[in-house]
């Protein structure tokens, strides 16, 4: 099966959003308008393009294609790229890189590696920035948030003719102030803590959560691995005010076709906005 492609709403436009995931296997997710990958997961033709890559954690599932991403920007002659890491596993990610380098034979992968931590801003572009949030996971794990730097007329000068704006603005007045809207968030591995004590990161406009488990007797399961369960993420769905709600990451334990039911019955009855998935069966 290929990846799944979402073009989802925002204020900042329709959002492309294309990717695959399921616990164990790989989750990968482009966003190509900004060149962007979160979890390079799989290798996935999409992959190689994106400028920058943020890897979630190390888990295999999140970073097996790393490796095909900078080789195949390395045989492509394409410019020097972006890794985004938690900063607990720069050392190591960085001595991986180096390995598979040297294991090809050729000069170094033109990958800056940038350690990234909860709190840190990381600016994409002028108008776009990620941040980060550590999430509820059992190795140290960062979530991002995409947000976007909008300017708008100073709320004082609403009402003016246009003519008077552009006269402030020729006389050295400050006519625009800068908003920032969170266009989405992406939650990696997590269990359900995340989603109690960070009620904020469920307002941006697209929610990216996992959803592991499923079935009444998977609970335990969640639990151990830090991973959500259906049953824990039910109580937040009345009160999400994200506008879109993608849920990706369940476990093989469950055919495709299980999970859309659910979804379906459990999900979409209790979410006031737009439910999505990104799960995929991997060939
Ligand atoms: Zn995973
Ligand atoms: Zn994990």
């Amino acid at each position: 099966m290929g990846l799944r492609r979402l073009v989802l709403t925002t204020s900042w436009g329709g959002l492309q959003l294309v990717g695959g995931s399921r616990a164990g296997e790989g989750t990968v997710l482009l966003l190509p308008q900004l060149d962007l990958a979160f979890d390079p997961g799989r290798a996935v033709r999409g992959l190689p393009p994106m400028r920058t890559v943020f890897a979630s954690h190390g888990h295999l599932d999140h970073i097996g294609g790393l490796g095909y991403w900078a080789s195949q920007r390395y045989l492509n002659s394409m410019p020097p790229a972006a890794l985004l890491v938690p900063a607990a596993v720069e050392d190591d990610v960085r001595s991986l890189l180096g390995t598979l380098a040297r294991l090809e034979g050729g000069r170094p992968y033109e990958i800056e590696v940038i350690p990234v931590d909860d709190g840190t801003r990381h600016r994409l572009r002028r108008d776009i920035s990620l941040g980060f949030f550590s999430t509820d996971h059992w190795v140290p794990t960062l979530g991002a948030t995409v947000t976007w730097h909008r300017r708008r007329l100073r709320p004082a000068l609403a009402g003016l003719a246009e003519t008077e704006i552009a006269r402030r603005r020729l006389a050295g007045e400050e006519v625009t102030e800068e908003v920032a809207v969170d266009l989405l968030s992406y939650c990696a591995d997590s269990g359900p803590r995340l989603l109690d004590d960070r009620p904020e990161i469920a307002a941006s406009e697209i929610l990216l959560v996992e959803c592991s488990f499923f079935a009444a007797g998977d609970r335990e399961r969640a639990a151990r691995y830090s991973h959500t369960h259906l049953e824990d993420l039910l109580p937040h769905l009345p009160r999400m005010s994200c506008r879109h709600l993608v849920l990706l990451h369940a476990s093989r334990r469950y055919r495709l076709r299980e999970v859309e039911a659910y979804l379906d019955a459990e999900v979409r009855p209790r979410f006031p906005g737009e439910l999505h998935h990104l799960n995929v069966d991997w060939e």
